[in-house]
Protein backbone atom coordinates (compact mmCIF):
# COMPACT_ATOMS: atom_id res chain seq x y z
CA UNK A 1 0.00 0.00 0.00
CA UNK A 2 3.12 2.05 0.52
CA UNK A 3 4.26 1.34 -2.49
CA UNK A 4 0.60 3.03 -4.42
CA UNK A 5 1.12 6.11 -2.68
CA UNK A 6 4.28 6.63 -4.26
CA UNK A 7 3.30 5.43 -8.10
CA UNK A 8 4.30 7.80 -10.82
CA UNK A 9 1.72 8.49 -13.29
CA UNK A 10 4.45 9.41 -15.45
CA UNK A 11 6.28 6.18 -15.60
CA UNK A 12 4.98 3.89 -17.44
CA UNK A 13 6.74 0.85 -16.77
CA UNK A 14 6.14 1.02 -13.21
CA UNK A 15 2.28 1.50 -14.13
CA UNK A 16 2.34 -1.84 -16.03
CA UNK A 17 4.03 -3.99 -13.07
CA UNK A 18 1.54 -2.68 -11.32
CA UNK A 19 -1.02 -3.31 -13.13
CA UNK A 20 -0.24 -6.92 -13.51
CA UNK A 21 0.77 -7.33 -9.73
CA UNK A 22 -3.09 -5.98 -8.51
CA UNK A 23 -5.81 -7.15 -10.11
CA UNK A 24 -8.10 -4.49 -8.36
CA UNK A 25 -6.50 -1.09 -9.73
CA UNK A 26 -7.40 -0.10 -13.26
CA UNK A 27 -5.00 1.51 -15.94
CA UNK A 28 -5.70 4.47 -18.02
CA UNK A 29 -3.53 5.41 -20.83
CA UNK A 30 -4.18 9.14 -22.13
CA UNK A 31 -2.19 9.47 -24.95
CA UNK A 32 0.93 7.43 -23.46
CA UNK A 33 0.31 9.07 -19.92
CA UNK A 34 -0.86 6.24 -17.71
CA UNK A 35 -3.04 6.67 -14.35
CA UNK A 36 -3.70 3.91 -12.25
CA UNK A 37 -6.97 4.46 -10.51
CA UNK A 38 -8.71 2.43 -7.96
CA UNK A 39 -11.86 0.61 -9.42
CA UNK A 40 -14.04 3.12 -6.80
CA UNK A 41 -12.80 5.57 -8.86
CA UNK A 42 -12.98 3.76 -11.83
CA UNK A 43 -16.67 3.72 -11.27
CA UNK A 44 -17.64 7.13 -10.36
CA UNK A 45 -16.27 7.77 -13.41
CA UNK A 46 -18.50 5.69 -15.60
CA UNK A 47 -21.37 6.42 -13.58
CA UNK A 48 -21.17 10.31 -14.48
CA UNK A 49 -23.25 11.36 -17.71
CA UNK A 50 -20.46 12.31 -20.08
CA UNK A 51 -18.56 11.19 -23.13
CA UNK A 52 -16.01 9.88 -20.66
CA UNK A 53 -18.49 7.19 -19.31
CA UNK A 54 -19.31 6.38 -22.58
CA UNK A 55 -16.02 5.51 -23.84
CA UNK A 56 -15.81 3.71 -21.03
CA UNK A 57 -18.71 1.34 -21.39
CA UNK A 58 -17.88 0.60 -24.33
CA UNK A 59 -14.45 -0.57 -23.38
CA UNK A 60 -14.78 -1.86 -20.66
CA UNK A 61 -14.38 -5.77 -20.22
CA UNK A 62 -14.23 -7.16 -16.69
CA UNK A 63 -13.01 -10.48 -17.47
CA UNK A 64 -9.52 -8.95 -19.38
CA UNK A 65 -9.25 -5.83 -17.42
CA UNK A 66 -6.55 -4.40 -19.85
CA UNK A 67 -5.31 -0.73 -19.85
CA UNK A 68 -7.88 1.64 -21.62
CA UNK A 69 -6.60 3.95 -23.87
CA UNK A 70 -8.78 7.72 -24.35
CA UNK A 71 -7.07 10.36 -26.85
CA UNK A 72 -7.06 12.62 -24.06
CA UNK A 73 -4.94 15.52 -22.59
CA UNK A 74 -3.41 13.97 -19.69
CA UNK A 75 -2.11 17.56 -17.92
CA UNK A 76 -5.77 18.37 -17.67
CA UNK A 77 -6.75 15.01 -16.34
CA UNK A 78 -3.87 14.85 -14.07
CA UNK A 79 -5.97 17.90 -12.14
CA UNK A 80 -9.41 15.98 -12.46
CA UNK A 81 -8.72 12.47 -11.15
CA UNK A 82 -8.22 14.37 -7.73
CA UNK A 83 -11.51 15.64 -8.08
CA UNK A 84 -13.04 11.94 -8.89
CA UNK A 85 -11.02 10.60 -5.62
CA UNK A 86 -12.53 13.45 -3.28
CA UNK A 87 -10.62 16.19 -3.44
CA UNK A 88 -10.79 19.91 -4.83
CA UNK A 89 -11.00 20.68 -8.48
CA UNK A 90 -7.80 23.13 -9.31
CA UNK A 91 -7.18 24.10 -13.16
CA UNK A 92 -3.34 23.96 -14.29
CA UNK A 93 -1.68 26.84 -14.84
CA UNK A 94 -0.43 25.27 -17.97
CA UNK A 95 -3.89 24.43 -19.64
CA UNK A 96 -5.35 26.93 -21.85
CA UNK A 97 -9.23 27.28 -20.04
CA UNK A 98 -10.70 27.04 -22.79
CA UNK A 99 -9.15 23.48 -23.55
CA UNK A 100 -9.74 22.59 -19.74
CA UNK A 101 -13.58 23.67 -20.54
CA UNK A 102 -13.49 20.77 -22.93
CA UNK A 103 -11.81 18.06 -20.79
CA UNK A 104 -14.03 19.16 -18.19
CA UNK A 105 -17.14 18.74 -20.53
CA UNK A 106 -15.45 15.07 -21.61
CA UNK A 107 -15.47 13.80 -18.23
CA UNK A 108 -18.91 15.32 -17.20
CA UNK A 109 -17.51 17.87 -14.94
CA UNK A 110 -19.63 21.07 -14.40
CA UNK A 111 -16.73 24.03 -14.29
CA UNK A 112 -18.82 25.52 -10.84
CA UNK A 113 -17.34 22.81 -8.91
CA UNK A 114 -14.05 24.81 -9.63
CA UNK A 115 -12.25 25.80 -6.33
CA UNK A 116 -12.83 29.51 -6.05
CA UNK A 117 -9.29 30.38 -6.30
CA UNK A 118 -8.61 28.81 -9.79
CA UNK A 119 -12.20 29.74 -10.63
CA UNK A 120 -11.95 33.05 -10.84
CA UNK A 121 -9.43 32.60 -13.47
CA UNK A 122 -11.50 30.62 -15.31
CA UNK A 123 -14.15 32.80 -15.39
CA UNK A 124 -11.52 35.84 -16.23
CA UNK A 125 -10.58 34.21 -18.92
CA UNK A 126 -14.45 33.96 -20.62
CA UNK A 127 -15.50 37.36 -19.66
CA UNK A 128 -12.18 38.15 -21.33
CA UNK A 129 -13.47 36.24 -24.55
CA UNK A 130 -16.63 37.55 -24.74
CA UNK A 131 -15.17 41.31 -24.50
CA UNK A 132 -12.94 40.11 -27.56
CA UNK A 133 -15.81 38.68 -29.51
CA UNK A 134 -16.64 42.46 -30.21
CA UNK A 135 -13.32 43.31 -32.45
CA UNK A 136 -13.69 39.72 -33.78
CA UNK A 137 -16.78 40.54 -35.19
CA UNK A 138 -15.82 44.04 -36.52
CA UNK A 139 -12.63 42.52 -37.73
CA UNK A 140 -14.21 40.03 -39.60
CA UNK A 141 -17.01 42.26 -41.17
CA UNK A 142 -14.21 44.55 -42.31
CA UNK A 143 -12.47 41.78 -44.04
CA UNK A 144 -15.48 40.22 -45.71
CA UNK A 145 -16.69 43.56 -46.90
CA UNK A 146 -12.86 43.76 -48.13
CA UNK A 147 -13.12 40.82 -49.93
CA UNK A 148 -16.41 41.09 -51.92
CA UNK A 149 -15.13 45.02 -52.62
CA UNK A 150 -12.02 43.41 -54.01
CA UNK A 151 -14.63 40.36 -55.60
CA UNK A 152 -16.56 43.15 -57.17
CA UNK A 153 -13.14 44.95 -58.53
CA UNK A 154 -12.71 41.31 -61.10
CA UNK A 155 -15.89 42.22 -62.49
CA UNK A 156 -16.54 44.51 -65.36
CA UNK A 157 -18.88 47.05 -66.13
CA UNK A 158 -20.13 50.58 -63.74
CA UNK A 159 -20.00 47.91 -60.74
CA UNK A 160 -16.16 47.09 -60.94
CA UNK A 161 -15.33 50.44 -61.63
CA UNK A 162 -17.37 51.82 -58.32
CA UNK A 163 -15.80 48.73 -56.04
CA UNK A 164 -12.08 50.14 -58.57
CA UNK A 165 -12.54 54.08 -57.05
CA UNK A 166 -13.96 53.24 -53.37
CA UNK A 167 -10.81 50.94 -53.09
CA UNK A 168 -8.96 54.40 -53.71
CA UNK A 169 -11.14 56.04 -51.42
CA UNK A 170 -11.69 53.88 -48.23
CA UNK A 171 -8.69 51.69 -48.33
CA UNK A 172 -5.58 53.34 -48.47
CA UNK A 173 -3.58 50.16 -47.44
CA UNK A 174 -4.50 48.57 -51.02
CA UNK A 175 -3.10 50.60 -53.74
CA UNK A 176 -0.10 53.25 -54.17
CA UNK A 177 -3.07 55.65 -55.65
CA UNK A 178 -5.19 54.99 -52.47
CA UNK A 179 -2.25 56.11 -50.41
CA UNK A 180 -1.68 59.03 -52.14
CA UNK A 181 -4.99 60.05 -52.15
CA UNK A 182 -5.20 59.06 -48.22
CA UNK A 183 -1.88 61.35 -47.59
CA UNK A 184 -3.54 64.54 -49.87
CA UNK A 185 -7.31 64.05 -47.88
CA UNK A 186 -4.78 64.56 -44.70
CA UNK A 187 -2.98 67.46 -45.62
CA UNK A 188 -6.80 69.01 -46.75
CA UNK A 189 -8.22 68.31 -43.53
CA UNK A 190 -5.21 69.76 -41.69
CA UNK A 191 -4.77 72.90 -43.57
CA UNK A 192 -8.35 73.46 -43.45
CA UNK A 193 -7.99 72.98 -38.97
CA UNK A 194 -5.14 75.39 -39.37
CA UNK A 195 -7.39 77.90 -41.22
CA UNK A 196 -10.01 77.75 -38.59
CA UNK A 197 -7.59 77.70 -35.63
CA UNK A 198 -5.52 80.58 -37.14
CA UNK A 199 -8.21 82.49 -38.06
CA UNK A 200 -9.22 83.33 -34.50
CA UNK A 201 -5.46 84.40 -33.49
CA UNK A 202 -4.67 88.57 -34.01
CA UNK A 203 -1.76 87.81 -35.97
CA UNK A 204 -4.00 86.27 -38.92
CA UNK A 205 -6.15 89.84 -38.95
CA UNK A 206 -6.43 92.77 -40.99
CA UNK A 207 -7.67 96.04 -40.84
CA UNK A 208 -10.35 96.70 -43.40
CA UNK A 209 -10.20 98.10 -46.95
CA UNK A 210 -12.06 101.24 -48.83
CA UNK A 211 -14.36 99.17 -50.29
CA UNK A 212 -15.12 96.80 -47.18
CA UNK A 213 -15.42 100.01 -45.37
CA UNK A 214 -17.89 101.04 -47.92
CA UNK A 215 -20.12 97.21 -47.70
CA UNK A 216 -19.75 97.22 -43.71
CA UNK A 217 -21.32 100.82 -43.08
CA UNK A 218 -23.21 101.04 -46.32
CA UNK A 219 -25.61 103.76 -46.71
CA UNK A 220 -23.65 104.92 -43.37
CA UNK A 221 -20.50 105.39 -45.37
CA UNK A 222 -20.21 109.10 -46.83
CA UNK A 223 -20.38 109.82 -42.88
CA UNK A 224 -16.76 107.98 -42.43
CA UNK A 225 -15.86 108.72 -46.08
CA UNK A 226 -12.98 111.50 -44.87
CA UNK A 227 -10.69 108.56 -43.20
CA UNK A 228 -10.27 107.47 -46.83
CA UNK A 229 -9.85 110.26 -48.83
CA UNK A 230 -7.36 113.49 -49.11
CA UNK A 231 -10.30 115.92 -50.54
CA UNK A 232 -12.56 116.39 -46.80
CA UNK A 233 -11.12 119.45 -44.98
CA UNK A 234 -9.32 118.47 -42.10
CA UNK A 235 -10.86 120.58 -39.57
CA UNK A 236 -14.54 118.91 -39.95
CA UNK A 237 -15.15 116.55 -37.16
CA UNK A 238 -15.31 112.76 -37.89
CA UNK A 239 -16.96 110.04 -36.18
CA UNK A 240 -14.00 107.48 -35.34
CA UNK A 241 -13.35 103.93 -37.14
CA UNK A 242 -15.41 101.21 -35.22
CA UNK A 243 -11.62 99.43 -33.22
CA UNK A 244 -12.59 96.11 -33.31
CA UNK A 245 -13.62 95.40 -36.81
CA UNK A 246 -11.66 93.33 -38.70
CA UNK A 247 -11.22 90.77 -41.43
CA UNK A 248 -8.75 87.75 -41.91
CA UNK A 249 -5.91 88.03 -43.82
CA UNK A 250 -6.32 87.10 -47.49
CA UNK A 251 -4.11 84.38 -47.63
CA UNK A 252 -6.70 82.22 -44.91
CA UNK A 253 -9.64 83.03 -47.25
CA UNK A 254 -8.44 81.63 -49.90
CA UNK A 255 -7.17 78.46 -48.50
CA UNK A 256 -10.66 78.13 -47.41
CA UNK A 257 -12.01 78.64 -50.75
CA UNK A 258 -9.38 75.58 -51.89
CA UNK A 259 -10.97 73.49 -49.21
CA UNK A 260 -14.09 73.87 -49.24
CA UNK A 261 -13.60 73.40 -52.93
CA UNK A 262 -11.64 69.63 -52.09
CA UNK A 263 -14.19 68.74 -49.85
CA UNK A 264 -17.29 69.13 -52.03
CA UNK A 265 -15.38 67.28 -54.97
CA UNK A 266 -14.21 64.67 -52.18
CA UNK A 267 -18.17 64.03 -51.24
CA UNK A 268 -19.82 63.81 -54.56
CA UNK A 269 -16.87 61.48 -55.24
CA UNK A 270 -18.12 59.55 -52.09
CA UNK A 271 -21.90 59.94 -53.04
CA UNK A 272 -21.29 58.54 -56.17
CA UNK A 273 -19.21 55.55 -55.49
CA UNK A 274 -20.11 54.11 -52.43
CA UNK A 275 -21.52 50.59 -53.14
CA UNK A 276 -24.71 51.29 -50.66
CA UNK A 277 -25.96 54.59 -50.33
CA UNK A 278 -27.88 53.60 -47.24
CA UNK A 279 -24.68 53.27 -46.03
CA UNK A 280 -23.38 56.13 -47.22
CA UNK A 281 -25.97 58.01 -45.60
CA UNK A 282 -25.92 56.43 -42.17
CA UNK A 283 -21.98 56.52 -41.84
CA UNK A 284 -21.41 59.24 -38.84
CA UNK A 285 -18.05 60.54 -40.90
CA UNK A 286 -20.26 61.23 -44.02
CA UNK A 287 -22.80 63.38 -42.07
CA UNK A 288 -19.21 65.49 -40.33
CA UNK A 289 -18.35 66.45 -43.86
CA UNK A 290 -22.15 67.35 -44.89
CA UNK A 291 -23.02 69.73 -42.16
CA UNK A 292 -19.06 71.32 -42.19
CA UNK A 293 -19.81 71.90 -45.60
CA UNK A 294 -23.55 72.92 -45.26
CA UNK A 295 -21.90 75.46 -42.70
CA UNK A 296 -19.15 76.86 -44.98
CA UNK A 297 -22.19 77.68 -47.78
CA UNK A 298 -24.66 78.95 -45.74
CA UNK A 299 -21.77 81.21 -44.18
CA UNK A 300 -21.13 82.34 -47.77
CA UNK A 301 -24.71 82.79 -49.19
CA UNK A 302 -25.01 85.11 -45.79
CA UNK A 303 -21.76 87.15 -46.71
CA UNK A 304 -23.55 87.35 -50.10
CA UNK A 305 -27.00 89.34 -48.81
CA UNK A 306 -25.36 90.69 -46.57
CA UNK A 307 -21.59 92.23 -46.44
CA UNK A 308 -21.59 93.51 -43.52
CA UNK A 309 -22.48 89.66 -41.54
CA UNK A 310 -18.42 89.12 -42.37
CA UNK A 311 -17.51 91.89 -40.19
CA UNK A 312 -19.41 91.96 -37.26
CA UNK A 313 -21.00 89.27 -34.03
CA UNK A 314 -24.39 88.42 -35.09
CA UNK A 315 -26.78 85.29 -34.36
CA UNK A 316 -25.06 84.16 -37.47
CA UNK A 317 -22.28 83.40 -35.25
CA UNK A 318 -23.97 80.35 -33.50
CA UNK A 319 -23.56 79.01 -37.17
CA UNK A 320 -20.50 80.01 -37.55
CA UNK A 321 -19.56 78.06 -34.55
CA UNK A 322 -20.41 74.76 -36.16
CA UNK A 323 -17.25 75.15 -38.46
CA UNK A 324 -16.22 73.23 -35.34
CA UNK A 325 -17.14 70.19 -36.83
CA UNK A 326 -14.45 70.31 -39.15
CA UNK A 327 -12.20 69.25 -36.73
CA UNK A 328 -14.17 65.63 -36.58
CA UNK A 329 -12.79 65.03 -40.48
CA UNK A 330 -9.39 63.61 -38.29
CA UNK A 331 -11.64 60.42 -37.24
CA UNK A 332 -11.76 59.91 -41.08
CA UNK A 333 -7.89 59.90 -41.02
CA UNK A 334 -7.22 57.58 -37.29
CA UNK A 335 -9.86 55.26 -38.38
CA UNK A 336 -7.61 52.92 -40.40
CA UNK A 337 -5.24 52.71 -38.00
CA UNK A 338 -5.65 49.81 -35.41
CA UNK A 339 -4.69 51.62 -32.35
CA UNK A 340 -7.49 54.33 -32.95
CA UNK A 341 -9.87 51.14 -33.51
CA UNK A 342 -8.57 49.65 -30.10
CA UNK A 343 -9.28 52.92 -27.74
CA UNK A 344 -12.62 53.03 -29.47
CA UNK A 345 -13.01 48.96 -28.24
CA UNK A 346 -11.89 50.20 -24.96
CA UNK A 347 -14.14 52.45 -24.34
CA UNK A 348 -17.23 50.47 -25.43
CA UNK A 349 -16.04 47.48 -23.04
CA UNK A 350 -15.06 50.32 -20.58
CA UNK A 351 -18.66 51.78 -20.83
CA UNK A 352 -19.92 50.34 -17.50
CA UNK A 353 -16.89 50.80 -15.34
CA UNK A 354 -16.98 54.93 -17.05
CA UNK A 355 -20.96 54.66 -15.45
CA UNK A 356 -19.82 53.12 -12.06
CA UNK A 357 -17.22 55.79 -11.98
CA UNK A 358 -19.77 58.84 -12.25
CA UNK A 359 -22.18 57.32 -10.21
CA UNK A 360 -19.09 57.29 -7.26
CA UNK A 361 -17.97 60.86 -8.45
CA UNK A 362 -21.60 62.31 -8.38
CA UNK A 363 -22.01 60.93 -4.54
CA UNK A 364 -18.96 61.98 -3.33
CA UNK A 365 -19.38 65.47 -5.19
CA UNK A 366 -22.90 65.76 -2.96
CA UNK A 367 -21.22 64.54 -0.47
CA UNK A 368 -18.39 66.56 0.11
CA UNK A 369 -19.78 69.44 -1.12
CA UNK A 370 -22.43 69.55 1.42
CA UNK A 371 -19.96 68.92 4.19
CA UNK A 372 -17.67 71.81 2.94
CA UNK A 373 -21.03 74.00 2.89
CA UNK A 374 -21.55 73.25 6.46
CA UNK A 375 -18.26 73.49 7.78
CA UNK A 376 -19.20 77.19 7.49
CA UNK A 377 -16.38 77.84 5.99
CA UNK A 378 -17.10 81.19 3.76
CA UNK A 379 -15.43 80.40 0.78
CA UNK A 380 -18.20 77.56 -0.11
CA UNK A 381 -21.41 80.32 -0.31
CA UNK A 382 -23.71 77.59 -1.58
CA UNK A 383 -23.58 73.50 -2.12
CA UNK A 384 -24.04 74.27 -5.72
CA UNK A 385 -21.27 76.36 -5.66
CA UNK A 386 -19.10 73.73 -3.57
CA UNK A 387 -20.07 71.40 -6.43
CA UNK A 388 -17.16 73.02 -8.71
CA UNK A 389 -14.53 73.05 -5.83
CA UNK A 390 -15.54 68.97 -4.70
CA UNK A 391 -15.23 67.68 -8.19
CA UNK A 392 -12.00 69.40 -9.08
CA UNK A 393 -10.29 68.58 -5.67
CA UNK A 394 -11.14 64.61 -6.60
CA UNK A 395 -9.80 64.84 -10.08
CA UNK A 396 -6.59 66.15 -8.61
CA UNK A 397 -6.59 69.55 -10.81
CA UNK A 398 -7.16 72.10 -8.06
CA UNK A 399 -7.69 75.14 -10.14
CA UNK A 400 -7.31 76.99 -6.53
CA UNK A 401 -9.93 79.49 -7.73
CA UNK A 402 -11.98 78.18 -4.34
CA UNK A 403 -10.13 76.78 -1.32
CA UNK A 404 -10.85 76.07 1.83
CA UNK A 405 -9.92 78.72 5.00
CA UNK A 406 -10.36 77.22 8.16
CA UNK A 407 -9.45 73.84 9.81
CA UNK A 408 -13.01 72.01 9.59
CA UNK A 409 -13.09 72.33 5.75
CA UNK A 410 -9.88 71.99 5.29
CA UNK A 411 -9.97 68.80 7.09
CA UNK A 412 -13.06 67.77 4.52
CA UNK A 413 -10.77 69.24 1.47
CA UNK A 414 -8.08 67.12 2.74
CA UNK A 415 -10.60 63.79 2.78
CA UNK A 416 -12.00 64.83 -0.31
CA UNK A 417 -8.80 64.95 -2.06
CA UNK A 418 -7.75 61.56 -0.43
CA UNK A 419 -11.16 59.88 -1.85
CA UNK A 420 -10.64 61.31 -5.41
CA UNK A 421 -7.15 59.95 -5.88
CA UNK A 422 -8.54 56.44 -4.50
CA UNK A 423 -11.70 56.30 -6.57
CA UNK A 424 -9.59 57.62 -9.76
CA UNK A 425 -6.85 54.62 -8.78
CA UNK A 426 -9.36 51.98 -8.14
CA UNK A 427 -11.03 52.65 -12.03
CA UNK A 428 -8.28 53.75 -13.95
CA UNK A 429 -6.25 50.20 -14.04
CA UNK A 430 -9.77 48.51 -15.61
CA UNK A 431 -9.84 50.93 -18.71
CA UNK A 432 -5.79 50.03 -19.18
CA UNK A 433 -6.53 46.75 -18.71
CA UNK A 434 -9.03 46.61 -21.37
CA UNK A 435 -6.77 48.65 -23.96
CA UNK A 436 -3.95 46.33 -23.58
CA UNK A 437 -5.91 43.42 -24.29
CA UNK A 438 -7.89 44.53 -27.15
CA UNK A 439 -4.36 46.45 -28.43
CA UNK A 440 -2.31 42.78 -27.85
CA UNK A 441 -5.31 41.05 -29.23
CA UNK A 442 -5.17 43.57 -32.81
CA UNK A 443 -1.82 42.56 -32.89
CA UNK A 444 -2.90 39.33 -34.01
CA UNK A 445 -5.56 40.52 -36.14
CA UNK A 446 -3.26 42.32 -38.13
CA UNK A 447 -0.81 39.08 -38.69
CA UNK A 448 -4.20 37.60 -39.75
CA UNK A 449 -4.96 40.78 -41.97
CA UNK A 450 -2.01 39.90 -44.02
CA UNK A 451 -2.27 38.60 -47.64
CA UNK A 452 -3.28 35.02 -47.86
CA UNK A 453 0.27 34.25 -50.00
CA UNK A 454 2.16 35.86 -47.99
CA UNK A 455 0.61 33.88 -45.19
CA UNK A 456 1.06 30.84 -47.03
CA UNK A 457 4.86 31.07 -48.09
CA UNK A 458 5.34 31.64 -44.31
CA UNK A 459 3.86 28.78 -42.98
CA UNK A 460 5.20 26.78 -45.61
CA UNK A 461 9.11 28.70 -44.97
CA UNK A 462 8.13 27.35 -41.32
CA UNK A 463 7.45 23.33 -42.71
CA UNK A 464 10.63 23.40 -44.53
CA UNK A 465 12.63 24.12 -41.61
CA UNK A 466 10.83 21.23 -39.58
CA UNK A 467 11.57 18.74 -42.63
CA UNK A 468 15.09 19.88 -42.20
CA UNK A 469 15.57 19.66 -38.69
CA UNK A 470 13.88 15.66 -39.19
CA UNK A 471 16.17 15.10 -41.71
CA UNK A 472 19.75 16.46 -39.99
CA UNK A 473 18.73 14.03 -37.04
CA UNK A 474 19.54 10.24 -37.08
CA UNK A 475 16.47 7.89 -36.31
CA UNK A 476 16.48 5.09 -34.03
CA UNK A 477 17.21 2.84 -36.10
CA UNK A 478 20.01 4.59 -37.81
CA UNK A 479 21.50 4.64 -34.02
CA UNK A 480 20.95 0.48 -33.42
CA UNK A 481 22.36 -0.67 -36.63
CA UNK A 482 25.31 2.27 -36.01
CA UNK A 483 25.57 -0.01 -32.77
ZN1 LIG B 1 -6.85 26.47 -7.35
Amino acid sequence: MVLKKETNALNPLLLSNWGKMSDENIILNLSGSKFEISTGVFFTIKSMQSPASAMLKQCWNPSSRKEILLERQSIAFSAILPYFQGRKLHMPLSVCPLDFQEELEFWGIDPSVMSKCCFSRYCAFFDEQQVLAILDNDQLKRLREQKSLQDRTMGTGWRSVQAKVWMVLEEPSTSVLAKIFFVLSAIFVMVSIFALVCGTHPTFKRSLRVSEWRDYFGSDFSKFEGHFSDSVPVNTTLPPLPLNVRTNVDALVYIEYITVTYFTFEIILRLIFCPSKLRFFTSFLNWIDIIALVVMYSKYFANLSNPKEKYTASIFDTVHCLQIIRVFRLFRLVKNFSGFRVLLYAVRASAFEVFLMSMFLLVAMLMFSAFAFFSGDESFPSIPDSFWWAIVTMTTVGYGDMYPKIGLSKFVGAVCAVTGVCLIAVIIPIFVNNFILFYVYSKIWERKDKPIIERDSYESKKIKFKINKIDAVPSVCDLKQAN
